[in-house]
């Protein structure tokens, strides 16, 4: 008898022990599952650079997209450099640089002194209209497209890594072989060159090797040159305008200067 009801506190001893851990571990999944629905329901944070996206994709228009226009060449959407896998090209598209200090959203019309801010208004704002679709972040590939010489912000690093030029150099190649395959045609096979030589062979930390050796937009070089022809023309006029203006303003002086002393001759006699 007496190990009959020994055996039965055993039992309701480890029952209740059973019952606890099934509480605790209830309240923990519960926790879990908060923790989830909190994280869904904060879905507008984004976990992605919208600053180093952005420097990429200015990369890609300035020192990729003049050779592929050149070779006509269509990007597919498996290259992760196709605009539909940047997470926020329809809202850079969406903006409005209407002045210097005026920034205006193309969805909402709402006006702004700067880009920063309007960046702020599109993450607080449009965050619904964000291509999230592909769940690709063009920010990624920032590694290989060497984007911290184009970001001001960024401090550069002076001391090389070679683990990670290493894995920038794969990445780099990786870019290459999904974008242009060498095997669809002469086009691509140019570019898939092309991008190596542009983009990946300075990740080495052997030096000597420069990104972007290749060159860029002329367009832009043009208009430069445009704007330095028209200041060297517009100087000089300026110059002779504010001689001319000051040489007037002094023979006016000089004629009043006359008048004023006949005046005083006249009063005088
Ligand atoms: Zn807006």
């Amino acid at each position: 008898m007496k190990v009959g009801r020994r055996s039965k506190g055993i039992a309701f001893g480890v029952l209740c022990i059973s019952l606890c851990l099934r509480i605790v571990q209830g309240y923990k999944e519960s926790e879990t599952m908060r923790t989830l629905k909190l994280e869904q329901g904060d879905s507008h944070e984004v976990h992605c650079s919208r600053e180093r996206s952005q420097a990429a994709w200015k990369i890609i228009e300035e020192y990729l997209m003049p050779f592929v226009e050149k070779e006509r060449y269509q990007i597919s959407r498996r290259c992760r450099l196709h605009p539909d896998n940047d997470l926020y090209r329809d809202q850079e598209q969406h903006k409005i640089h209407v002045d210097l200090n005026e920034w205006q959203c193309g969805y909402c019309r709402k006006r702004f002194y700067t880009e920063k801010y309007l960046d702020r208004h599109f993450d607080n704002r449009h965050y619904d209209l964000l291509n999230m679709s592909h769940s690709r972040c063009l920010a990624d590939v920032c590694g290989a497209l060497h984007c911290d010489l184009v970001m001001d912000s960024m401090p550069r690093k002076t001391k090389c890594n070679p683990a990670a030029a290493a894995r920038n150099h794969h990445l780099c190649e990786s870019l290459a072989d999904g974008c242009f395959p060498v095997n669809q045609g002469p086009s691509a096979s140019h570019l898939h060159e092309f991008f190596l030589r542009q983009f990946c062979d300075a990740h080495t930390c052997t030096g000597g090797q420069k990104p972007f050796s290749r060159g860029h937009r002329k367009t832009r070089s043009i208009f430069y040159l445009s704007i330095s022809v028209l200041t060297l023309v517009l100087l000089p006029l300026f110059y002779i305008f504010i001689y001319m203006h000051q040489r007037g303003i002094k023979g006016g002086t000089v004629e009043l200067k006359r008048i004023s002393k006949g005046v005083r001759k006249k009063k005088a006699s």
